[in-house]
């Protein structure tokens, strides 16, 4: 008898401040999600016991209501191959550990998060199955014993763990804006500015973790203004939303305008200092991405985010001085908005894992058994 073919699926977790996400990925040719995104409030202070907990609650959430329980999802049979994380906070990779991390998330720094989370998924996995075992034995008696579950249980060498503008800037690198170049640079501007590097398909993390922070890349145009990192004078402090805002009041601005899309829409409607905050926002951050551009020769470079939503107020700008500081072979380069959305972290940190030996090791022996 022919055995069924099965396709190998991926879970892509994004774990932000105020909520995780988490979804099955199909990995290949092009990464897509094959289940709607579930997400669940972050208990971003209450320690990181509490938050590892918590990402295990939605990872069998998404395997329960998935399908992937039975193997299956949207009518496929499927084989689970491994794990990815996008998380808030400076990350070392290869260890699966945080690094650093800002208040955001109380504690953060320091946990082994892949550890952690290979850990508890294999204790919840053995509770969920014997609790499933009873459940059926109680309605069905003697079937309990039989059943089969899909393995839920990933040990370490199938999980990948990252920071989440990296998995974001890896979900428009093979899903989005930046699918037909194999290099690129992403700016992600909101509430503050991130940006990551991916070189051959794959991020550069760095020699510390941290390479693609533009956010905190001294510029001109910033001179004093104060920055979240403590210092004064980087991209972030002239060119993120809330800095927007700040300045805007700074500069005697209509303090009516509680926050940056409200001295958007002021600019929209000619207010001249409203104006000026977004324009240097846009000017700063296409010097920045120049010298990046020029330093690195990507294929692409990809601005997402809040601000990226602005439209010509503040992509007129960008796209000028960015133009206007690059030298001529460079000047083609395409500066462009991202198209993955909120997908884009939980694509990309699925399509990181699946790059990990592991999950390839186990994706060609699915292969052969297929055939
Ligand atoms: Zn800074």
């Amino acid at each position: 008898m022919m055995k069924d073919q099965t396709q190998p699926v991926m879970i892509g977790v994004d774990i932000g401040g105020t909520k995780m996400a988490a979804a099955v990925v199909n990995p290949a040719p092009v990464p897509s999600l094959l289940s709607t995104p579930v997400s669940i409030p972050t208990p971003a202070h209450d320690g990181p016991q509490a938050m590892v907990s918590a990402l295990v609650d939605l990872i069998v959430k998404v395997y329960e209501t998935s399908g992937l329980v039975h193997g299956t999802c949207q009518g496929r049979c499927v084989t689970l191959v491994g794990c990815g994380v996008g998380t808030a906070g400076v990350v070392n990779v290869d260890d699966q550990m945080i690094v650093s991390a800002t208040d955001a998330i109380t504690g953060w720094a320091g946990t082994h998060l892949g550890k952690d989370l290979a850990h508890q998924l294999a204790r919840r996995v053995k509770a969920f199955q014997t609790r499933e075992r009873t459940h059926t034995a109680s309605i069905a008696p003697g079937v309990g014993q039989d059943i089969s579950y899909a393995p839920l249980a990933i040990g370490t060498e199938r999980i990948h763990i990252q920071n989440d503008v990296d998995a974001y800037a890896m979900g428009e690198a093979v899903a989005g804006a930046g699918r037909r170049y194999s290099s690129m640079i992403m700016a992600a501007v909101g509430t503050g500015v991130g940006g990551a590097v991916v070189l051959n398909s794959t991020v550069w993390r760095g020699a510390h973790h941290v390479a693609g922070e533009v956010g905190h890349m001294p510029v001109a145009l910033a001179m004093d203004e104060p920055c979240t990192c403590g210092r004064t004078g980087h991209l972030e402090a002239i060119c993120a939303g809330p800095s927007i805002h700040r300045r805007y009041l700074a500069l005697g601005g209509d303090h009516c305008a509680l926050h940056a899309r409200d001295v958007e829409k002021r600019a929209d409607d000619g207010d001249a200092i409203a104006l000026r905050v977004y324009e240097e926002s846009a000017r700063a951050l296409g010097k920045a991405l120049a010298g990046l551009a020029t330093v690195i020769d990507p294929e692409c470079i990809v601005v997402s985010g809040g601000l990226s939503r602005a439209g010509e107020l503040w992509w007129q700008p960008l796209r000028e001085t960015f133009r206007n500081e690059l030298i001529g072979p460079l000047r083609t380069i395409p500066l462009i908005p991202g198209e993955a959305g909120t997908s884009a972290p939980i694509i990309g940190a699925a399509a990181s894992c699946w790059q990990l030996p592991a999950v390839q090791r186990m994706n060609r022996a699915l292969n052969a058994s297929n055939h």
